[in-house]
């Protein structure tokens, strides 16, 4: 609980219909995308500029409070919950588009844009920025930035951090800085803006990024790939890239996820597969015809009993919205959903697979895979329900052998949503204990008394 003294110092900074601890605000923000975390803070504050923000994490550091940053509050790691209580810092008031620089391709936003709103912004201008977590309708700028979000369209464009130039930071002391700038070549120091990119809070406030963005293509190609076999959905992946096409996105949703789909919103997914890949080409339309022919004879050849291309924008159009519906088909099917977020290298896809799927039968629980297959980031989720303790704890084993065994193939325990609080107890586990340590000493280094979201990466 904070003293009144310190609500009326937040008022004094932000202005009092910039600060909430009525029981239902507090309420509202306890929680975010993930379903086992809840924890609601003393103080919600929405801060309209960089200097307010300053001020906020002075007074913080000051009175060792601890600081929550929240954009939408859609990650699924936790990362927005307020655990240790404290603040609540809301950037969505800072949602301002700065500039649009069409000539040397980059935007300046503040961190609230969401960024659905910067897409459609963009398109007006012919240009998009590439990253496209499938919470765009709610995610922000600053959230996208601090979690290094990546989505389908990373395994031609990258994830968020290839498109940081610059960035403005509020550190936990209430210093502001600017690291980085707005070339695209630029070796000065150490590469700063990508010590915050990912840091998921933990570091700074993120106040103002200038971003590269690219020409949207002039055309686009959607294709469908049916299968009875999800492991050959899986070798179809690293194949076609080994074949040199390089689509845009590579998409896997599984049957029991195809099938949640249809029942939610009939989309046109065929429901007896046991798995699709969904593959988007863009580019020039030559070179985009070029590659779907490609894509056709390499899933064929990789056991694709139908392949479909979208005839037109509106079929395609119903595909990229089953995708995006994925999470939500999930999450609305059980009290209790592991959404992992485990990555390993393409080429292991196929074993990964088998592994979920013996998993889950040892165990005996049911679960599913979704995911950004072309980047090896898979989504395999186990459905539990935290009050059911026997339930959960075998679903909590199964979760356990899941991390172990993408490990085991060479990936990571998170390609795209962070460690928050979701992930930080397998931490230590998967990384080596000399680079958690550097990685501990920097966190010391810019936020001595660890106020900046405290709780999260490191348990
Ligand atoms: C249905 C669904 C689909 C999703 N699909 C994807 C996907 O395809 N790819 C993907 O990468 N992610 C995906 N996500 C995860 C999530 O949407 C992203 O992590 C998103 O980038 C978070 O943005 P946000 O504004 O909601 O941030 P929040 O959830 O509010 O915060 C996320 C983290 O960023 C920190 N933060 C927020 N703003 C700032 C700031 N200005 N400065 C410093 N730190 C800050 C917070 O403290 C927190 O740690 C999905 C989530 C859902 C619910």
């Amino acid at each position: 609980m904070l003293k009144d003294n310190i609500i009326v110092e937040l008022q004094k900074i932000v202005g009092k219909d910039n600060v909430l601890t009525s029981q239902e605000a507090l309420k509202v923000y306890s929680y975010d995308g993930t379903t086992s975390w809840i924890h609601e803070p003393d103080v919600v504050v929405f801060p309209t500029s960089s200097r307010e923000i300053s001020e906020i994490m002075k007074l913080a550091n000051r009175e060792k409070i601890p600081v929550t940053p929240r954009g939408g509050g859609t990650n699924v790691s936790g990362g927005s919950i307020p655990i240790k209580g404290g603040i609540v810092l809301c950037t969505t008031k800072m949602n301002r588009i700065l500039n649009i620089d069409k000539e040397n391709l980059s935007v300046t936003v503040e961190p609230g844009v969401v960024l659905q709103d910067l897409n459609l912004r963009l398109a007006k201008e012919g240009l998009f920025f590439p990253p496209d977590p499938q919470s765009f309708l709610g995610a922000t700028l600053g959230g996208v930035l601090a979690e290094n979000g990546g989505g389908p369209a990373c395994v031609k464009y990258g994830v968020t951090k290839q498109y940081v130039l610059g960035l403005e930071v509020v550190l936990p002391t209430g210093e502001i800085i600017n690291v980085g700038g707005r070339t695209i070549k630029n070796v000065v120091g150490y590469d700063l803006p990508l010590l915050f990119v990912g840091s998921e809070g933990t570091l700074g406030v993120i106040t103002r990024a200038e971003l590269k963005v690219n020409p949207l293509p002039p055309s686009k190609k959607t294709i469908m790939a049916v299968y009875g076999d999800i492991v050959m959905a899986g070798e179809t992946v690293f194949r076609v890239l080994e074949n040199g096409v390089i689509p845009a996105k590579i998409e896997l949703i599984d049957n029991w996820v195809i099938n949640r789909i249809e029942e939610m919103m009939p989309l046109g997914l065929p429901k007896d597969a046991e798995a699709v890949l969904l593959f988007e080409c863009d580019g020039i339309p030559e070179a985009v015809e070029k590659e779907t022919e490609k894509i056709l004879e390499v899933a064929k050849k990789y056991g694709a009993k139908e392949t479909r291309v979208a005839k037109d924008m509106d079929e395609a159009m119903r595909y990229w919205k089953a995708r995006s519906a994925g999470f939500a088909a999930v999450f609305g099917k059980a009290p209790t959903v592991f959404a992992e977020d485990v990555t390993v290298p393409r080429g292991k896809i196929p074993d990964f697979i088998r592994k979920v799927r013996e998993i889950a039968k040892k165990y005996d629980v049911e679960y599913n895979v979704l995911g950004h297959a072309g980047d090896g980031n898979l989504h395999p989720s186990i459905l539990t329900d935290i009050n059911n303790k026997e339930h959960y704890e075998r679903s909590v084993k199964a979760l356990e052998e899941v991390i172990e065994a993408a490990v085991e193939l060479g990936g990571v325990l998170s390609g795209e949503h962070g460690i928050g609080l979701e992930k930080a107890r397998f931490l230590r586990r998967t990384m080596d204990p000399v680079v958690i340590d550097i990685m501990k000493k920097i966190k010391g280094i810019l936020d001595p008394n660890n106020i900046m979201n405290p709780g999260k990466i490191w348990e």
